[in-house]
């Protein structure tokens, strides 16, 4: 496969990502989260670079990390995550959904033209060392990979919208791929909807948390679309889970399904004395895959999605 994917470490061919998580958190460290979401307050490099290591001992390779601009990112301490592990990390850009966001008025109030000059600097030159906080910006030499976008319900807020159309120009502009957040894993068709209608290829597009829904109709509508289906509750509700993941794997749809952990909560990180750890997934789900789904799913497919494609 020819093609890169952008991590904070550089540029790395897309053959060489090796097993991937693709909805993963790492460092999660604003003012707001600190204060009013304790439970996935992640700010130690020590504690991530701890939890991280059996996940190398374990196979993955690759990560996305999924915190977007202003919402608890920090290029610097990914990066040092990155050196200190050799995990692969691929940053994000793009916004979360607006509860990270109370104390960042341009996060609410910016334009779609704005926002998308934001994310694109951030995917081009390099995520700002201050996340878009502070009173000046400062490129690292970090730059991020992937757009995320979130919304919050079945019909897209005038907020949501904005936010859709900035990362489709992201879109296009740099070739990166976008991800969703879908809230208790509703409102995917909307999303999809909107996405396609502002020209981003559906191939470009993965939703995360929809395997909060166990409907099997609704997956096949979204899969039916050509998008990527990220399943991450696996640690939270590992059966149920994988029960879907092998529903629509025997649907036909091998070529469209991804896995990430969405590992925010320190509940799940074994390092802090929670459970079952973000090694687990891998461990779990590739032996019940069996080897040559396993690759195709946690190999195959990140490395399509995650190139970029100018
Ligand atoms: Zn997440």
């Amino acid at each position: 496969m020819s093609g890169v994917i952008r991590t904070v470490g550089g540029d790395l061919p897309a053959d060489l990502a090796g097993p991937v998580y693709v909805h993963e958190h790492l460092i999660i460290d604003s003012p707001l989260v600190a204060e009013t979401m304790p439970h996935i307050h992640l700010p130690s490099v020590d504690e991530a670079v701890a939890e991280v290591r059996p996940c190398v001992a374990a196979g993955v390779r690759t990560m996305v990390d999924a915190m977007p601009a202003a919402a608890g990112r920090d290029p610097e301490r990914l990066t040092r995550v990155s050196v200190l592990t050799g995990m692969r990390i691929v940053a994000a850009t793009g916004l979360h959904t607006g509860r990270y966001y109370t104390d960042v008025p341009w996060a609410r109030d910016e334009g779609e033209e704005g926002l998308a000059e934001r994310f694109i600097a951030d995917i081009d030159d390099g995520i700002d060392l201050h996340d878009y906080r502070g009173p000046v910006v400062e490129r690292s030499g970090a730059r991020a990979g992937i757009v995320k976008v979130a919304s919050l319900g079945e019909a897209l807020s005038a907020s949501e919208e904005r936010l859709f159309a900035a990362a489709a120009l992201t879109a296009s502009a740099t070739g990166a791929p976008i991800l969703t957040h879908t809230e208790e894993g509703l409102g995917g068709m909307t999303q999809i909807d909107r996405l396609t209608s502002l020209g981003v290829d559906p191939g470009r597009i993965a939703l995360s948390h929809t395997d909060k829904i166990a409907d099997r109709g609704y997956h096949a509508d979204m899969l039916s679309t050509g998008v990527y289906l990220c399943y991450d509750q696996g640690l939270r509700e590992p059966d149920a889970t994988f029960a879907l993941l092998e529903a629509m794997l025997e649907a036909g749809n091998v070529e469209r399904l991804l896995l990430g952990t969405d590992g925010a909560r320190r509940s799940l990180w074994a390092t802090l004395g929670g459970s079952p750890g973000l090694a687990s997934l891998y461990g779990d789900f590739a032996r019940r895959l069996g080897s040559d789904v396993a690759k195709t799913v946690f190999e195959t497919n990140p490395a399509r999605y995650l190139t970029l494609r100018r």
